[in-house]
């Protein structure tokens, strides 16, 4: 029969806790953030014309006042 030490099985079922938890860090981590990209890359606008401060999702630079129209830049922090 195959026999194996305590310290060669301890390093072998560290090693495989630490592989199993990077793979399931790796998964949730890639999960969150297909997710929550979406709502994360949102650029905020400020209107010049009624004042109202709104949104839209993805990085752009211009943008339609949903109130009255008004193309306005975005805002810059
Ligand atoms: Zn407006």
């Amino acid at each position: 029969m195959f026999a194996v030490d305590l310290i060669t099985f301890s390093a072998i079922l560290l090693f495989g806790i630490t592989l199993f938890a990077g793979i399931v860090r790796w998964y949730y981590d890639r999960r969150e953030r297909l997710l929550h990209d979406h709502r994360r890359y949102q650029t905020v606008f400020y209107c010049i014309r009624c004042g109202k401060i709104y949104s839209r999702p993805r990085q752009r630079e211009v943008s339609a006042c949903p109130h009255c129209g008004f193309e306005n830049t975005r805002m810059k922090f």
